[in-house]
């Protein structure tokens, strides 16, 4: 069931208008900042930076560069097998601009650098370390790859000052093989996610599960009972939407409803939140979460 014309009516999205959301975007356009929220064209932009409840505006960055050393098969990034070097001012200049930005919450995310010998980890934790010089105030998530089952990695960013540490599982056991790049192991990712915490237990961590790529709902379960075994505290649940047509297949259309019993069912398993629908991204309104659910 793929093709925009056959999408369900759920997955039909808003445009955009809030005077939070014009007020970043116009600031954007003089800080410079890439965003993966207009370059992937996230239907969540509204909502993520015109701020909820709260008026708490989240954005996510992309960090080392937009060529991924892997291949997962529902992702549209560039792979690439000698990404360019990183660029060594671009810690500085990425904390500079989003401390002048006015962002309450920030994802920091990158592509998968493989070819580097610490993954660019340090990259990652130098980056935090000067958002939190220059704002302390600023909420900073990492989204990180598995740093190819690098603990001293995992750890060396857990401890850089950031607030939640994000690794997505994408997906179930079973269907990890056929979904994500070869690389990418279901236990490796618990692991990684376990580890964070260990490094730094005051951490919250955090994944994010794609539905609608041919799972059962008995190993949507497992995967949450064996998220919470690791001591993830959040989990975000979404629809899967193929990019083009190259990308692996969509197998179905998770229902509102579906998606509402996830989040009952992660409620129940302990999950301090579980944020469950259609449209739901690993960063979906992650300030506002974050703030409602685990500052309060
Ligand atoms: Fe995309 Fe991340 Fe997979 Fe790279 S590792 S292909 S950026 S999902
Ligand atoms: Fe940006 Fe993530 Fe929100 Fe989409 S869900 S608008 S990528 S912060």
């Amino acid at each position: 069931p793929d093709g925009k014309k056959r999408l369900p009516p759920w997955l039909k999205t808003r445009y955009p208008t809030s005077a939070n959301y014009n007020r970043i975007k116009s600031n954007l356009r003089e800080l410079k900042l890439h965003t993966v929220c207009e370059e992937a064209r996230c239907p969540n932009i509204g909502e993520c930076w015109g701020g909820g409840e709260h008026q708490t505006a989240t954005a996510t960055i992309m960090l080392m560069g937009d060529e991924c050393t892997r291949a997962c098969r529902f992702c549209s990034v560039k792979t690439s097998r000698k990404p360019k070097p990183l660029n060594p001012m671009e810690p500085e200049s990425t904390a500079e601009a989003i401390a002048r930005w006015g962002l309450d919450y920030v994802v920091l995310t990158s592509v998968d650098r493989d070819d580097l010998i610490d993954g660019g980890s340090a990259h990652f934790a130098e980056t935090v370390q000067l958002i939190k010089q220059k704002a302390p105030q600023i909420l900073v998530e990492c989204l990180t790859g598995d740093f190819q089952g690098n603990l001293e990695d995992v750890a060396r960013v857990a401890r850089s000052g950031l607030d939640v540490y994000a690794h997505n599982v994408e997906t179930v056991e079973e269907l990890t093989p056929f979904v994500r790049d070869r690389r990418a192991k279901y236990r490796q990712t618990l692991r990684v996610l376990q580890h964070a915490k260990e490094a730094k237990p005051s951490l919250i961590t955090k994944t994010s599960i794609m539905l609608g790529c041919g799972e059962t709902d008995e190993e949507v379960l497992q995967t949450l009972k064996d998220l919470r075994a690791v001591g993830v505290d959040c989990v975000t649940l979404g629809q899967y939407m193929r990019p083009t047509k190259g990308h692996m297949k969509v197998s179905a259309y998770v229902t509102p409803q579906k998606f509402d019993h996830w989040a009952k069912v992660g409620e129940e398993l302990g999950f301090k939140y579980t944020a469950s629908g259609p449209l739901v991204r690993s960063s979906y309104k992650a300030g506002e979460l974050f703030i409602t659910n685990i500052l309060r």
